[in-house]
């Protein structure tokens, strides 16, 4: 068998408990301008598509249910101003048909199980209805969240804060500060083990905004123990970290990653996206199209990252566990991963924990080539047009949300 180097750099310590993990289709699906979220944008792919998962977490020795981010909730129409006034000036399509609460409820979940819901970040994209979960539900935030004095209390109480304070009142609020030194750097990222054996980890994962944290649970322990990396908004699209040094594109992409289209020939040459990478035309020392991931975190001035150069930064250190064959990346918005892989709503009983041996990793790491450009015409299309409301359009939504939006400039009454 193969030396998994990027094991021995990843430095991840040894345990044989591992927490069972279920992703749950949210059903939100964003659709955002692309020069906000990648560089250099091509002609052809000026928008991206983000679906968002989230992700049951069972964690057998204690019996205790965890989830990780919650996606949108469905009546978006209620989010604080802050938030609201942003979708409705620069979101080009939104659509959300269910709450996660909702999906969770119908699949017999009870919200009462739920002991911990670990939101990556605050945005509205990953805080759900929060609110619905019980009092004994703990929110568990990333580093410098509770003292940063624009989110708490929260909306309305502080017109400006992207968190409803109904969110955060009434319950445990954990923010997770990465100040145990005792505790190892996987990766490169500060860790906090979150059960306390090994099954589950938070990383510190900074740039996208204040306290991003990504998950890192054990899906089957051992000494080959495997992984798989909730990466939250690390970054949004899957060619930021691919292709790299430790996978490369193979000489042919598999057929079965590709959409069946006419552009793609079959066996279709990874020529086809090498020979537009942006990387051929850029500066004077070209790098290797095959071994370079495609794009790069966004520095434009409407940046969806607080930090730029923090979040490549990051997410260069995510190229290490990408490259391990003992570690499945899942970024919130990744659509390859919900398209292919099984999900609560479709197979409740199914999980993640067999990826491995299933192949999941080959299966979804080059479905995002589907999205790129094609000789500058449109990569694949727009998931969603315009905004929806009870499973209809709602062609009235930009000007309700500006209206409501317009909260967050006013001062508290
Ligand atoms: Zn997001």
């Amino acid at each position: 068998m193969e030396e998994d180097y990027s094991m021995s750099q990843l430095k991840i310590p040894s345990s044989d408990v591992t927490v069972r993990i279920r992703m749950v289709d949210t059903t939100g699906v964003i659709v955002v301008r692309a020069i906000s979220f990648i560089e250099p944008v091509q002609p052809g792919h000026e928008i991206l598509n983000l679906p968002c998962a989230a992700f049951l977490i069972d964690h057998p020795p204690s019996g205790r249910k965890i989830m990780f981010d919650l996606g949108v909730r469905k009546d978006y129409w209620k989010l604080p101003a802050g938030p609201q006034k942003r979708l409705g000036m620069v979101t080009p399509a939104l659509r959300v048909d269910k709450d996660t609460t909702e999906i969770l409820m119908e699949k017999g979940i009870d919200l009462s199980e739920i002991s911990s819901v670990i939101w990556s970040h605050y945005h509205w994209d990953h805080t759900g209805s929060m609110e619905l979960f019980p009092s004994s539900t703990e929110l568990v935030v990333g580093p410098g969240f509770v003292s940063l004095p624009s989110l708490l209390p929260g909306y309305p109480h502080n017109p400006q804060s992207p968190i409803d304070s109904a969110a955060v009142e009434n319950r445990v609020l954990t923010e997770i500060a990465f100040d145990d030194a005792a505790s190892p750097r996987i990766g490169g990222f500060r860790s906090h083990d979150f059960f306390g054996d090994g099954s589950f980890y938070l990383l510190d994962t900074p740039g996208h905004c204040l306290g991003h944290i990504c998950g890192l649970a054990r899906t089957t322990g051992g000494s080959d123990s495997t992984f798989v990396l909730l990466g939250g908004d690390i970054c949004h699209f899957a060619g930021d970290f691919r292709p790299s040094r430790q996978i490369p594109f193979p000489p042919a992409i598999p057929c079965s990653s590709l959409d069946r289209d006419a552009y793609f020939p079959i066996p279709c040459p990874c020529s086809l996206f090498a020979d537009s990478h942006p990387s051929n035309a850029a500066g004077t020392k070209p790098l290797d199209p095959c071994k370079t991931p495609f794009y790069r975190i966004s520095t434009h001035e409407t940046a969806a990252y607080t930090d730029s150069a923090e979040s490549q930064r990051s997410v260069d250190k995510l190229i290490v566990f990408d490259g391990s064959p003992s570690v499945l990346v899942c970024l919130a918005h990744d659509g390859t991963m919900l398209r292919k892989l099984p999900t609560l709503n479709s197979n409740p009983e199914e999980d993640l924990n067999d990826w491995k041996r299933r192949g999941y990793k080959e299966m979804i790491h080059w479905g995002w080539l589907n999205e790129l450009p094609r000789n500058g015409k449109l990569g694949r299309k727009q998931a969603v047009k315009g905004f929806w409301r009870d499973y209809q359009q709602w062609p009235e939504a930009q000007e309700v949300l500006c209206k409501n939006g317009e909260a967050a400039a006013s001062p508290l009454l």
